[in-house]
């Protein structure tokens, strides 16, 4: 879908970039009410606030890895 109008998004935007069969615009506060009421394709969808969050913590959670902290050995 190309003219989003700001504020909106499509409903349902898949994790895996698939196409949803049947898709429509939401505002925001609609997508949370619709998350509230556990609309069941939000646990596939970019927009769920437990994927949002999943997201923002990946990044952080990687460089603790690729930047471990040097520890002193005493
Ligand atoms: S999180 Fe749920 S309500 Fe919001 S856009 Fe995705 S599928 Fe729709």
């Amino acid at each position: 879908m190309d003219d989003i109008p700001d504020g909106m998004h499509l409903c349902p935007t898949r994790v895996d970039a698939h196409a949803a069969l049947f898709a429509h615009l939401v505002t925001v506060p609609m997508c949370q009410q619709r998350q509230r009421d556990h609309y069941h394709k939000c646990f596939t969808c970019v927009h769920n606030n437990a994927q949002a969050g999943a997201r923002r913590i990946a990044p952080e959670v990687l460089a603790r890895f690729e930047n471990p902290r040097k520890q002193s050995a005493g």
